[in-house]
Protein backbone atom coordinates (compact mmCIF):
# COMPACT_ATOMS: atom_id res chain seq x y z
CA UNK A 1 0.00 0.00 0.00
CA UNK A 2 1.63 3.30 -1.21
CA UNK A 3 -1.22 6.47 0.23
CA UNK A 4 -0.69 8.94 -2.62
CA UNK A 5 0.37 12.39 -1.52
CA UNK A 6 -1.09 15.71 -3.06
CA UNK A 7 0.00 17.88 -5.85
CA UNK A 8 1.10 21.27 -5.18
CA UNK A 9 -0.28 24.60 -6.19
CA UNK A 10 1.38 27.65 -6.61
CA UNK A 11 1.54 29.13 -2.70
CA UNK A 12 2.11 25.30 -1.37
CA UNK A 13 4.23 22.37 -1.99
CA UNK A 14 2.65 19.00 -2.33
CA UNK A 15 2.87 16.21 0.43
CA UNK A 16 5.05 13.30 -0.39
CA UNK A 17 3.68 9.48 -1.35
CA UNK A 18 3.84 7.59 1.91
CA UNK A 19 6.74 5.28 0.64
CA UNK A 20 9.10 7.85 -0.56
CA UNK A 21 12.54 8.95 0.41
CA UNK A 22 12.14 13.06 1.03
CA UNK A 23 15.08 14.52 0.35
CA UNK A 24 13.92 18.44 1.05
CA UNK A 25 11.01 18.99 3.02
CA UNK A 26 11.20 22.97 3.17
CA UNK A 27 12.87 22.87 6.88
CA UNK A 28 16.61 23.95 7.29
CA UNK A 29 16.88 20.35 9.29
CA UNK A 30 16.94 19.12 5.30
CA UNK A 31 20.07 20.58 4.34
CA UNK A 32 22.23 17.80 6.31
CA UNK A 33 20.62 15.18 3.57
CA UNK A 34 23.07 17.29 0.93
CA UNK A 35 26.63 17.72 1.18
CA UNK A 36 28.88 20.11 -1.31
CA UNK A 37 29.96 17.91 -4.26
CA UNK A 38 33.47 18.09 -3.51
CA UNK A 39 36.23 15.54 -2.28
CA UNK A 40 36.50 14.86 0.80
CA UNK A 41 32.84 15.81 0.93
CA UNK A 42 31.82 19.18 3.30
CA UNK A 43 28.28 20.96 3.95
CA UNK A 44 27.03 22.76 1.57
CA UNK A 45 26.87 26.79 1.23
CA UNK A 46 23.53 25.92 -0.23
CA UNK A 47 20.92 28.31 1.55
CA UNK A 48 17.32 27.31 3.13
CA UNK A 49 14.78 30.29 2.55
CA UNK A 50 11.43 30.84 3.20
CA UNK A 51 10.56 27.25 2.31
CA UNK A 52 13.23 27.10 -0.53
CA UNK A 53 16.86 25.75 -0.86
CA UNK A 54 18.84 28.30 -2.55
CA UNK A 55 21.81 27.93 -5.03
CA UNK A 56 24.53 30.26 -3.89
CA UNK A 57 26.18 31.41 -7.06
CA UNK A 58 29.98 29.93 -6.66
CA UNK A 59 29.34 27.36 -3.54
CA UNK A 60 29.26 24.51 -6.14
CA UNK A 61 27.29 21.29 -6.92
CA UNK A 62 25.42 19.58 -4.00
CA UNK A 63 24.44 16.39 -3.77
CA UNK A 64 22.78 14.10 -1.60
CA UNK A 65 24.18 11.94 1.33
CA UNK A 66 22.27 8.98 0.04
CA UNK A 67 22.82 6.95 -3.04
CA UNK A 68 19.45 5.94 -5.70
CA UNK A 69 19.62 3.87 -8.88
CA UNK A 70 16.64 3.44 -11.04
CA UNK A 71 13.65 5.76 -9.14
CA UNK A 72 10.99 8.16 -9.55
CA UNK A 73 11.78 11.48 -8.75
CA UNK A 74 9.72 14.98 -7.96
CA UNK A 75 11.55 18.05 -7.91
CA UNK A 76 10.54 21.65 -8.16
CA UNK A 77 12.47 24.51 -8.81
CA UNK A 78 12.32 28.31 -9.70
CA UNK A 79 14.11 30.80 -11.55
CA UNK A 80 14.54 34.06 -9.88
CA UNK A 81 11.88 36.49 -10.61
CA UNK A 82 14.08 39.03 -11.71
CA UNK A 83 14.98 38.09 -15.55
CA UNK A 84 18.73 38.49 -15.97
CA UNK A 85 20.82 37.57 -18.31
CA UNK A 86 20.06 35.50 -21.45
CA UNK A 87 20.62 31.80 -23.52
CA UNK A 88 22.05 29.06 -20.89
CA UNK A 89 22.91 32.30 -18.63
CA UNK A 90 19.37 32.47 -17.11
CA UNK A 91 18.09 30.80 -14.69
CA UNK A 92 20.33 28.02 -15.01
CA UNK A 93 20.78 24.73 -12.77
CA UNK A 94 20.39 21.38 -13.43
CA UNK A 95 19.41 17.91 -11.94
CA UNK A 96 21.96 15.24 -12.38
CA UNK A 97 20.51 11.63 -11.98
CA UNK A 98 23.30 9.11 -10.08
CA UNK A 99 25.24 12.52 -10.21
CA UNK A 100 25.95 11.52 -14.13
CA UNK A 101 23.13 12.67 -16.79
CA UNK A 102 21.23 15.86 -16.52
CA UNK A 103 17.72 16.83 -16.98
CA UNK A 104 18.30 20.71 -17.70
CA UNK A 105 16.94 23.01 -15.46
CA UNK A 106 16.54 26.54 -17.14
CA UNK A 107 14.66 29.75 -17.80
CA UNK A 108 13.31 29.44 -21.36
CA UNK A 109 10.01 30.88 -20.56
CA UNK A 110 10.84 33.37 -23.31
CA UNK A 111 14.56 32.76 -23.88
CA UNK A 112 15.56 30.59 -26.80
CA UNK A 113 18.75 28.21 -26.56
CA UNK A 114 20.07 25.61 -28.70
CA UNK A 115 18.08 22.21 -28.55
CA UNK A 116 19.67 19.66 -26.52
CA UNK A 117 20.40 22.51 -23.35
CA UNK A 118 16.78 23.47 -23.56
CA UNK A 119 14.95 23.04 -19.72
CA UNK A 120 13.48 19.70 -19.92
CA UNK A 121 16.09 18.23 -22.23
CA UNK A 122 18.63 15.24 -21.10
CA UNK A 123 21.12 17.66 -22.02
CA UNK A 124 23.62 17.34 -24.55
CA UNK A 125 21.41 13.76 -25.75
CA UNK A 126 17.69 14.85 -26.33
CA UNK A 127 15.65 18.63 -26.79
CA UNK A 128 12.26 18.00 -24.96
CA UNK A 129 9.12 17.66 -26.62
CA UNK A 130 7.79 21.10 -25.88
CA UNK A 131 8.33 24.22 -23.77
CA UNK A 132 6.14 24.12 -21.02
CA UNK A 133 7.27 26.37 -18.84
CA UNK A 134 5.55 28.69 -16.28
CA UNK A 135 7.24 32.39 -16.18
CA UNK A 136 10.23 33.03 -14.05
CA UNK A 137 9.56 32.98 -10.41
CA UNK A 138 6.54 30.78 -10.57
CA UNK A 139 7.39 26.91 -9.73
CA UNK A 140 8.37 24.53 -11.74
CA UNK A 141 7.50 20.86 -11.67
CA UNK A 142 9.53 18.12 -12.45
CA UNK A 143 8.61 14.09 -12.20
CA UNK A 144 11.25 11.94 -13.97
CA UNK A 145 11.59 8.33 -14.28
CA UNK A 146 15.12 6.83 -14.65
CA UNK A 147 16.40 3.52 -15.55
CA UNK A 148 20.47 3.69 -15.47
CA UNK A 149 22.32 1.47 -18.29
CA UNK A 150 23.07 -1.58 -17.48
CA UNK A 151 26.49 -3.18 -18.54
CA UNK A 152 27.36 -6.80 -18.28
CA UNK A 153 31.11 -7.83 -18.60
CA UNK A 154 31.62 -4.54 -20.98
CA UNK A 155 28.61 -5.26 -23.39
CA UNK A 156 25.66 -3.21 -22.87
CA UNK A 157 22.45 -4.52 -22.43
CA UNK A 158 19.96 -1.79 -22.04
CA UNK A 159 21.03 1.88 -22.75
CA UNK A 160 19.02 2.94 -20.02
CA UNK A 161 16.20 5.83 -19.88
CA UNK A 162 14.43 8.96 -18.99
CA UNK A 163 10.90 10.14 -18.71
CA UNK A 164 10.30 13.53 -17.97
CA UNK A 165 7.06 15.26 -16.69
CA UNK A 166 7.28 19.38 -16.96
CA UNK A 167 4.33 20.86 -15.14
CA UNK A 168 2.50 17.70 -16.17
CA UNK A 169 3.25 17.93 -19.92
CA UNK A 170 5.35 14.62 -21.32
CA UNK A 171 8.84 16.02 -22.69
CA UNK A 172 10.81 12.85 -22.67
CA UNK A 173 9.79 9.92 -23.46
CA UNK A 174 11.94 6.92 -22.39
CA UNK A 175 14.70 8.94 -23.98
CA UNK A 176 17.74 6.36 -24.63
CA UNK A 177 20.90 7.57 -22.46
CA UNK A 178 24.05 6.75 -24.37
CA UNK A 179 25.69 7.23 -21.46
CA UNK A 180 25.83 10.41 -19.72
CA UNK A 181 25.32 13.92 -21.50
CA UNK A 182 28.00 16.56 -22.40
CA UNK A 183 28.10 19.90 -23.77
CA UNK A 184 26.61 20.10 -27.39
CA UNK A 185 28.52 17.19 -28.23
CA UNK A 186 27.43 13.49 -28.03
CA UNK A 187 28.52 10.79 -25.54
CA UNK A 188 29.45 7.37 -25.67
CA UNK A 189 28.30 4.49 -23.62
CA UNK A 190 29.37 3.84 -20.60
CA UNK A 191 29.04 1.84 -17.80
CA UNK A 192 27.16 3.16 -15.12
CA UNK A 193 27.67 2.27 -11.29
CA UNK A 194 24.53 1.14 -9.67
CA UNK A 195 23.81 3.40 -7.61
CA UNK A 196 25.03 7.64 -7.67
CA UNK A 197 24.20 10.48 -5.53
CA UNK A 198 21.11 13.00 -6.53
CA UNK A 199 23.61 16.06 -7.60
CA UNK A 200 21.85 19.87 -8.32
CA UNK A 201 24.36 22.02 -10.48
CA UNK A 202 25.26 25.69 -9.78
CA UNK A 203 25.90 27.26 -12.85
CA UNK A 204 26.15 30.45 -11.41
CA UNK A 205 22.16 31.35 -11.03
CA UNK A 206 20.47 31.62 -7.58
CA UNK A 207 17.99 29.19 -8.63
CA UNK A 208 15.86 27.86 -5.90
CA UNK A 209 14.46 24.30 -5.15
CA UNK A 210 11.33 22.79 -2.86
CA UNK A 211 9.52 19.23 -2.09
CA UNK A 212 12.21 17.07 -3.60
CA UNK A 213 11.69 13.29 -3.05
CA UNK A 214 12.78 9.98 -4.38
CA UNK A 215 11.00 6.46 -4.78
CA UNK A 216 13.08 3.73 -5.52
CA UNK A 217 11.75 1.35 -8.56
CA UNK A 218 11.88 -2.25 -8.66
CA UNK A 219 14.30 -3.60 -10.81
CA UNK A 220 13.79 -4.31 -14.33
CA UNK A 221 12.97 -8.21 -14.94
CA UNK A 222 16.03 -9.94 -15.55
CA UNK A 223 17.99 -6.72 -14.57
CA UNK A 224 21.47 -6.85 -15.16
CA UNK A 225 21.13 -9.91 -17.79
CA UNK A 226 18.71 -9.71 -20.36
CA UNK A 227 17.63 -5.89 -21.73
CA UNK A 228 14.97 -6.68 -19.78
CA UNK A 229 12.77 -9.41 -21.48
CA UNK A 230 12.98 -12.35 -19.55
CA UNK A 231 14.52 -15.76 -20.95
CA UNK A 232 11.50 -18.49 -21.58
CA UNK A 233 13.99 -20.73 -18.83
CA UNK A 234 14.42 -17.61 -16.22
CA UNK A 235 10.31 -17.15 -16.62
CA UNK A 236 9.72 -20.83 -15.95
CA UNK A 237 12.49 -20.98 -13.34
CA UNK A 238 10.04 -17.87 -11.59
CA UNK A 239 6.91 -19.53 -11.74
CA UNK A 240 8.43 -22.81 -9.82
CA UNK A 241 9.70 -20.47 -7.33
CA UNK A 242 6.52 -18.42 -7.09
CA UNK A 243 4.15 -22.22 -7.45
CA UNK A 244 6.52 -23.12 -4.18
CA UNK A 245 6.05 -20.02 -2.27
CA UNK A 246 2.27 -21.01 -2.83
CA UNK A 247 2.23 -24.62 -1.94
CA UNK A 248 4.46 -23.98 1.48
CA UNK A 249 1.81 -21.59 2.48
CA UNK A 250 -1.02 -23.68 1.72
CA UNK A 251 0.79 -26.57 4.08
CA UNK A 252 0.37 -23.93 6.81
CA UNK A 253 -3.55 -23.77 6.25
CA UNK A 254 -6.69 -26.45 6.58
CA UNK A 255 -10.00 -26.85 4.87
CA UNK A 256 -10.85 -24.44 2.18
CA UNK A 257 -8.03 -22.00 2.28
CA UNK A 258 -5.74 -24.37 1.98
CA UNK A 259 -7.27 -25.90 -1.60
CA UNK A 260 -7.82 -22.58 -2.98
CA UNK A 261 -4.62 -22.05 -2.59
CA UNK A 262 -3.06 -25.16 -3.99
CA UNK A 263 -5.64 -24.37 -6.82
CA UNK A 264 -3.69 -21.37 -6.81
CA UNK A 265 -0.15 -22.93 -7.39
CA UNK A 266 -1.47 -24.92 -10.43
CA UNK A 267 -1.49 -21.53 -12.32
CA UNK A 268 2.87 -21.43 -12.03
CA UNK A 269 3.48 -24.96 -11.87
CA UNK A 270 1.80 -28.23 -13.12
CA UNK A 271 3.32 -30.25 -10.24
CA UNK A 272 1.91 -33.70 -10.28
CA UNK A 273 1.31 -34.20 -6.29
CA UNK A 274 -0.11 -30.38 -5.70
CA UNK A 275 -2.38 -31.28 -8.32
CA UNK A 276 -3.47 -34.51 -6.99
CA UNK A 277 -4.40 -33.11 -4.11
CA UNK A 278 -6.73 -30.10 -5.78
CA UNK A 279 -8.52 -32.49 -7.87
CA UNK A 280 -9.15 -34.88 -4.46
CA UNK A 281 -10.20 -31.12 -2.38
CA UNK A 282 -11.98 -30.15 -5.33
CA UNK A 283 -14.07 -33.87 -5.19
CA UNK A 284 -14.58 -33.75 -0.99
CA UNK A 285 -15.74 -30.06 -1.21
CA UNK A 286 -17.92 -31.05 -3.72
CA UNK A 287 -19.00 -33.88 -2.05
CA UNK A 288 -19.51 -32.05 1.50
CA UNK A 289 -21.52 -29.24 -0.58
CA UNK A 290 -24.36 -31.70 -1.57
CA UNK A 291 -24.77 -32.98 2.01
CA UNK A 292 -26.03 -28.90 3.05
CA UNK A 293 -29.24 -29.33 4.36
CA UNK A 294 -32.46 -28.05 2.11
CA UNK A 295 -32.82 -24.24 3.14
CA UNK A 296 -28.59 -24.38 4.08
CA UNK A 297 -27.62 -23.71 0.14
CA UNK A 298 -28.40 -20.02 0.02
CA UNK A 299 -25.63 -18.90 2.45
CA UNK A 300 -23.08 -21.17 0.65
CA UNK A 301 -23.70 -19.25 -2.91
CA UNK A 302 -20.68 -17.44 -2.41
CA UNK A 303 -18.42 -20.24 -1.91
CA UNK A 304 -20.05 -22.08 -4.60
CA UNK A 305 -19.48 -19.44 -7.37
CA UNK A 306 -16.11 -18.65 -6.67
CA UNK A 307 -15.02 -22.32 -6.20
CA UNK A 308 -17.43 -22.47 -10.16
CA UNK A 309 -15.17 -19.49 -11.24
CA UNK A 310 -11.82 -21.41 -9.93
CA UNK A 311 -12.44 -24.75 -11.72
CA UNK A 312 -13.67 -23.10 -14.85
CA UNK A 313 -10.14 -20.91 -15.09
CA UNK A 314 -8.26 -23.83 -14.33
CA UNK A 315 -10.22 -25.69 -16.80
CA UNK A 316 -9.90 -23.09 -19.83
CA UNK A 317 -6.16 -22.88 -19.44
CA UNK A 318 -5.72 -26.34 -19.41
CA UNK A 319 -4.39 -26.69 -15.76
CA UNK A 320 -6.91 -29.04 -15.07
CA UNK A 321 -8.40 -31.59 -16.87
CA UNK A 322 -11.79 -30.65 -18.67
CA UNK A 323 -13.26 -33.99 -17.91
CA UNK A 324 -12.96 -33.25 -14.36
CA UNK A 325 -16.17 -34.72 -12.64
CA UNK A 326 -16.41 -32.00 -10.34
CA UNK A 327 -16.89 -29.07 -13.09
CA UNK A 328 -19.91 -30.94 -14.50
CA UNK A 329 -21.17 -31.49 -10.46
CA UNK A 330 -20.56 -27.97 -9.74
CA UNK A 331 -22.26 -26.60 -12.95
CA UNK A 332 -25.34 -28.69 -11.79
CA UNK A 333 -25.35 -27.43 -8.33
CA UNK A 334 -25.76 -24.15 -9.50
CA UNK A 335 -28.42 -25.28 -12.32
CA UNK A 336 -30.31 -27.07 -9.58
CA UNK A 337 -29.96 -24.22 -7.12
CA UNK A 338 -31.44 -21.36 -9.73
CA UNK A 339 -28.27 -19.61 -9.90
CA UNK A 340 -27.69 -19.26 -13.15
CA UNK A 341 -27.25 -15.60 -14.58
CA UNK A 342 -30.16 -14.51 -16.31
CA UNK A 343 -30.00 -14.77 -20.65
MG1 LIG B 1 22.30 23.19 -16.32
Amino acid sequence: MVTPGTFSTPQQPGKPPSDAVVLFDGSEAALAKWEADKSPAEPTRWVVKDGAMQCVPGSGYIRTKESFGDCQLHIEWAAPAKVEGNSQGRGNSGVFLMGQTEVQVLDNFDNPTYADGFAGSVYGVNPPYANALNKPGDWQVYDLIFRRPIYKDGKLLDSGRFTVMMNGVVVQDATPLEGGGGHKGRSKERPFPEKGPLKLQDHGNPVRYRNIWVRPLPPRAGDGGDMGVMSPEAATAKKMEIAKRIRDDAAKLQGHAKLRRLMESLCYEPDAAARKESEAGIAAWVAGIKQTPAGGMEAKKGEVMQMRDAVHYLVRFKFLPDALPAKAEIDQLIKDSGWEPKK
